[in-house]
C-alpha cells in the first residue's frame, strides 16, 4: 500500500487516538451481513464527531494565518458549529457562528437545546441568519468590523468541507487499513452519511491514494443531489492536488445515494426514528435524527434490497450529532 505524507499542513491536537471499531454482535446476526462501527462518535473533545478531524487542519492553519476570530456557518442545530466553537475557544479564537434558520421546524427546543446550549456553555457569539446568501453577507459586514480593530477573521465553510478540510478524512481512510490489518479483517464496504462532503471526499482521496479496494458508499441527508456529488468531486479532486497527486476523478468516483434521505435536511422521517430506536435497543449506541440515522437507514435498506450481499463486511462511521437528539424530543 502506498503511504502519503500530509505533514506539510499543519494541524492543532484534537483527537488523541484512532477512534474505536466495534463488530454490532446482534443486529449483524439478525440481518446477515456483518456490520462493524467506527466510533469517531466518540472523539473526547466537545461531544465528538467527524467535525474535529477536519477541524485539526482548519484551525491548524487559521493558527498559520495568525487569525483572532473563527467564523463558521452552519444550520441552527449545526454539529460542525458546535464543534468548531469548542474547539476554537480550546486554542484560544474568538468564535462567531451564523446559523441558519433554514429547516422548517417550530418546536422551542430546536432553537434552545442541544448543540445551542454546548454553544452558549462556550460563550460562542451567535448571528441567526435565514440563508446562506444573508450568512455571507454578514460574515462580510462582520470582518470588516474586526479589522478594523486590528482582528484577523478566519473563515470555516459550511461542514467544514474544503480541500483542506477532507484532508481529515484522507487520514481516516489510512486509519481504517490499518485498524482492519491488526484485526485481520477485509472490509468490502464503508457507509458513512453524506452532508457537506468532506467526509466522503476524504474517504475517497485516501483510497485513491492507497491504492486500496475497499468501496465507499455515501448517503445523502437531504434529496436534493446535483450539488453535493459535484461540490465532493470538486474538494476531492483539489485535496489530491494538495497531496501532490496527478490523478484527476470523475463524477463516477463520488456517486451520492439519496433513496433514504427522506423529505428534507433536519426533518426526519418515521423510519428514520425506527432506526435510532433500533440501534439504541439492540447495541446500546445513539444515532442522530439529522445524519447518521437517515445514512444508517439507507445501509439497512441496501442489505434488505441485497443491493448489499449476504455474508459481506460493513463498516459503518458514526459521524457523530447526538447533542441533535435533545433539539427533537418531539420524536421520542
Ligand atoms: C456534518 C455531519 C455529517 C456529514 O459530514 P460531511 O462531511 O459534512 O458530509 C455526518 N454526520 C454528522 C453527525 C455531522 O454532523
Amino acid at each position: 500500500m502506498k503511504r502519503i505524507n500530509l505533514k506539510k499542513y499543519p494541524k492543532v491536537k484534537l483527537i488523541e487516538q484512532p477512534s474505536s471499531i466495534y463488530h454490532l454482535k446482534r443486529i449483524s446476526k439478525a440481518v446477515g451481513v456483518d456490520i462493524y462501527i467506527k466510533r469517531d462518535d466518540l472523539f473526547p473533545v466537545g461531544f465528538g464527531g467527524n467535525k474535529l478531524r477536519k477541524l485539526e487542519y482548519l484551525l491548524g492553519e487559521a493558527e498559520k494565518q495568525k487569525a483572532t476570530h473563527v467564523f463558521t456557518v452552519g444550520a441552527i442545530q449545526s454539529n460542525h458549529a458546535r464543534m468548531t466553537a469548542i474547539a476554537a475557544k480550546m486554542f484560544g479564537f474568538e468564535i462567531e457562528l451564523f446559523l441558519k434558520k433554514s429547516v422548517p421546524v417550530k418546536e422551542g427546543s430546536y432553537f434552545n437545546n442541544g448543540n445551542i446550549i454546548l454553544n452558549n456553555i462556550v460563550n460562542a457569539t451567535i448571528h441567526e441568519v435565514t440563508d446562506n446568501e444573508k450568512a455571507y453577507r454578514a460574515i462580510e459586514e462582520r470582518k470588516l468590523t474586526i479589522e478594523k480593530e486590528s482582528g484577523k477573521v478566519y473563515v470555516i465553510p459550511v461542514g467544514g468541507s474544503n480541500a483542506l478540510g477532507t484532508l481529515g478524512y484522507v487520514d481516516c481512510y489510512f486509519e481504517i487499513i490499518k485498524q482492519q490489518n491488526d484485526m485481520r479483517l477485509q472490509f468490502d464496504l464503508i457507509a458513512t452519511a453524506s452532508g457537506s462532503g468532506g467526509t466522503h471526499g476524504g474517504l475517497v482521496v485516501g483510497k485513491t491514494l492507497s491504492e486500496t479496494k475497499i468501496n465507499i458508499k455515501a448517503y445523502n441527508v437531504e434529496p436534493d443531489q446535483g450539488e453535493l456529488a459535484l461540490h465532493t468531486l470538486k474538494i476531492a479532486n483539489e485535496a489530491l492536488e494538495l497531496c501532490e497527486s496527478k490523478i484527476s476523478l470523475s463524477a463516477s468516483d463520488t456517486v451520492v445515494s439519496n433513496e433514504y434521505s427522506g423529505t428534507a435536511y433536519g426533518i426526519p422521517s418515521d423510519f428514520h426514528i425506527d432506526t435510532i430506536k433500533f440501534l439504541a435497543k439492540n447495541e446500546g449506541i445513539f444515532l442522530d435524527p439529522v445524519y447518521t440515522s437517515k445514512a444508517f437507514t439507507g445501509l439497512l435498506m441496501d442489505i434488505q434490497n441485497n443491493v448489499i450481499k449476504k455474508g459481506e463486511k460493513v463498516l459503518y462511521i458514526h459521524t457523530g450529532g447526538m447533542p441533535g437528539i435533545f433539539a427533537y424530543p418531539q420524536y421520542f
